[in-house]
């Protein structure tokens, strides 16, 4: 009988706790007119608009550790270290409370001459303040087999040394990857699986699903790249996916 109980809810449980995440992918919020970068104002509304659907925005640790479940959560990542952050920081990110997972390149950091990079204070703010640091590269180069054959050292520069410098710099080990240009190559995926990240994001459309051991790849999860054009795209999906529940 006991044990006839325990089988009950051992076939229950996963599919009471499985999930659905939407990774969103966002750039720069400057206002400028390039399609990558979201004006303050268009982010405070799309942030709104995802709440009003009934999402919940979620924390890139609690994904990690496999606490997140039902079928309406969001993850907004940021990706470049752009300082418009700032922007969106206070009026739109901590008033939602979203803890962003913001992937950085190390190069440009606090960089004098890069004037559109985020300085080391903003980004010891944000980490400190719940947001998430992922690795997206050293230089920001292509992770593919013309720059493996090019340059190899590079290449692992870019999975190595973005990692051990972020950590070194900031205090956290990133423990996930994106892509940089969103560019996925079996090479990179291998060479990031070795280096011991747990994950790594494209920018190849759809949900993750929850817990994260059943998306097929660990090394390939999707993300919803969110430009000036492809919302109206995002958010039909992020519609769709209530009314069909
Ligand atoms: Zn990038």
């Amino acid at each position: 009988m006991i044990r006839a109980f325990v089988l009950f809810f051992a076939l229950i449980t996963p599919a009471y706790a499985e999930g659905t995440l939407y990774v969103l992918c966002y750039h720069s919020f400057q206002g400028r007119k390039t399609d990558y970068d979201v004006a303050p104002e268009a982010f405070e509304k799309q942030m709104q608009q995802v709440h009003d659907l009934g999402y919940r925005f979620v924390r890139t640790e609690d994904v990690l550790a496999d606490r997140v479940n039902g079928a309406k959560n969001v993850l907004v990542s940021i990706d470049d270290g752009n300082k418009s952050v700032e922007a969106i920081y206070d009026r739109v990110l901590k008033k939602h409370d979203i803890k962003p997972l913001l992937f950085i390149y190390p190069n440009i950091i606090n960089r004098s001459n890069v004037p559109y990079a985020m300085t080391n204070d903003q980004l010891n703010r944000y980490l400190r303040e719940g947001a998430t640091l992922g690795a997206h590269g050293y230089y920001h180069l292509f992770l593919n087999e013309k720059q493996y054959n090019k340059d190899k050292k590079g290449f692992l520069k870019e999975i190595y040394d973005s990692r051990d410098t972020l950590e070194s710099r900031f205090g956290h080990r990133p423990e996930v990857f994106a892509y940089p240009f969103g560019v996925f190559s079996d090479l990179a995926r291998d060479e990031i699986k070795k280096a011991g990240y747990k994950y790594s994001f494209t920018i190849v459309q759809g949900p993750v699903l929850l817990p994260l051991a059943r998306n097929a790849d660990p090394f390939k999860l999707p993300r919803f790249l969110v430009t000036k054009t492809s919302w109206k795209n995002v958010l039909a999906v992020l519609e769709r996916a209530v009314r069909n529940r």
